[in-house]
């Protein structure tokens, strides 16, 4: 026979959050900085549903 726990709701991955388990961000500009001294811009991004953050570093095009 089976006994059944009560179902628990695991807090972080429920409803949209499961594309962010997968790996589908929903990825908003979050900032940036200029690297004056160097050939590499940084610019900063945030999930709008995790909150996760990445940081994507861009070529300077003169
Ligand atoms: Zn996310």
């Amino acid at each position: 026979m089976a006994y059944r726990a009560p179902s628990r709701v695991s807090g972080k991955i429920s409803g949209k959050n499961i594309l962010c388990f997968i790996g589908l961000h929903k990825w908003k500009r979050s900032g940036g900085l200029n690297v004056y001294a160097s050939n590499v811009r940084e610019k900063y991004f945030v999930c709008e549903r995790c909150g996760k953050k990445k940081t994507v570093y861009e070529p300077k095009k003169d």
